[in-house]
């Protein structure tokens, strides 16, 4: 019997397969933006993107790196967020959770889901929520 499992399950996804899977042509453009986009916690915007990806790919232009987020968005891949001050970020971890602002470095942590609590969002009255997420600002502690 042929084994079905390849290896590239469980120690960290395949980037061909993973694009595959969601039905996206894996062109080396895409692939690279992925391995990046897909593997970050720093919650990128497309422009840090394109300057992370840009180095090891220096023909790869603005507009390609948009319209693949873009793509990545639409196939469940990455979600984006806006934050107040109109900055669009990308992030690979599509389960549910919240983000907290260091307002002092711009850096974005995630929470966990389960460690703020938000209650009666599907009662409010008059609105159908699809989505919701807490964003906390402020400063990291020092850890003890
Ligand atoms: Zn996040």
């Amino acid at each position: 019997m042929e084994p079905l499992d390849q290896g590239a399950k469980g120690a960290g996804p395949d980037v061909v397969e993973l694009l595959r899977d969601h039905g996206i042509q894996p062109s080396a453009q895409r692939v690279a933006v992925a391995k990046y986009v897909l593997r970050t916690d720093e919650h990128p915007s497309a422009d840090q993107v394109w300057h992370s990806v840009r180095s090891g790919f220096p023909m790869l232009s603005r507009a390609t790196v948009y319209n693949t987020l873009n793509l990545f968005v639409e196939k469940g891949l990455l979600r984006e967020f806006i934050l107040a001050e109109g900055r669009l970020v990308y992030d690979p971890k599509t389960e549910p959770h919240h983000h907290f602002i260091d307002e002092a470095t711009g850096k974005i942590h995630d929470v966990a889901w389960n460690a703020v609590q938000v209650s009666d969002v599907e009662k409010l009255p008059g609105f159908a929520v699809r989505d919701y997420q807490v964003v906390m600002r402020g400063r990291k502690l020092p850890s003890a």
